[in-house]
């Protein structure tokens, strides 16, 4: 199985990177082989991995990578060919139809997601979300979604893609009330954290969609995590701000180190 990280130099804020390792060490902690694939902006996207990670970045780094990613056009022939692919923030919008370039005004996307993102003067959406997912994946046993957004345009979906589920707290694509955008085996989100390190039964979705069901890990660590961040982003949407609350997470670490 490989993974490949699309442009990190030019699609990986918020450690979106991190996605990729976190599918590749899934794999590998079952016995199973993985691999990541870097490619670099200079370098040419193979259409042949089983899977594709695509992460979030600011608007010009993000035209250039639309660009390239249409001209030679691997992420298509790939999706067609049955390969998974997450794409986050940047990501999603760049797999789109439109979205806004660095002016603002309508770039073509990639049109694999049938979405289009704009900039309507809102607010950015910057914090915690917190997202229900459709009932087709919860399910299966997916649970509330956790992560980070930061953006600024917006987007609508057409009749082509759904959402990855209802927003609990924060923005997602528009207003409050979905978030992502999922087309067979293209996983569309708004979420950073990195997405699969906050929520790692997601990670194994994606990955069974490969390689079919697998067998469970020792998730400790991130479950106390994941539960800590849905406590605070259902807390900061009562509170409308903010939070700082002593972690979990910190209080595991420590326990760890010894300290
Ligand atoms: N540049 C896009 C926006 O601001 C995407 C941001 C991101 O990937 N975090 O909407």
């Amino acid at each position: 199985m490989t993974v490949a990280l699309v442009y990190p130099e030019l699609l990986g804020t918020y450690g979106d990177s991190g996605n990729a390792t976190v599918l590749v060490q899934r794999l590998r902690r079952r016995g199973q082989e993985a691999r990541a694939l870097t490619v670099h902006a200079d370098q040419v996207v193979p259409a042949t991995c089983e899977l594709y990670v695509v992460g979030g970045g600011e608007d010009l780094p993000q035209e250039l990578a639309a660009a390239k990613l249409r001209a030679a056009r691997p992420l298509h022939r790939a999706v067609e060919a049955g390969s998974v692919v997450l794409a986050v923030c940047a990501g999603l919008q760049v797999l789109g139809e439109r979205f806004a370039g660095p002016d603002g005004r309508a770039t073509d996307g990639l049109g694999i997601l049938d979405c289009v993102t704009e900039r309507t003067g809102s607010p950015r959406a910057i914090g915690e979300i917190l997202v229900q997912p459709a009932a087709e994946w919860a399910g299966q046993g997916l649970p509330v979604l956790t992560g980070f957004e930061n953006h600024g345009a917006v987007t609508e979906l057409g009749p082509g893609c759904r959402p990855v589920g209802r927003v609990i707290a924060g923005v997602g694509n528009h207003d409050g009330t979905v978030e992502g955008a999922v087309a067979g085996r293209v996983w569309g989100t708004y979420m950073h954290g990195p997405v699969l390190a906050r929520n790692p039964c997601l990670a194994d979705m994606l990955l069974s969609w490969v390689v079919g069901s697998l067998g469970p890990l020792d998730d400790t660590e991130p479950e106390a995590l994941h539960d800590e961040r849905a406590r605070l982003g259902s807390l900061e949407r009562r509170l409308g701000g903010p939070v700082q609350e002593a972690s979990r997470w910190a209080r595991l670490r420590r326990a760890r180190s010894g300290q």
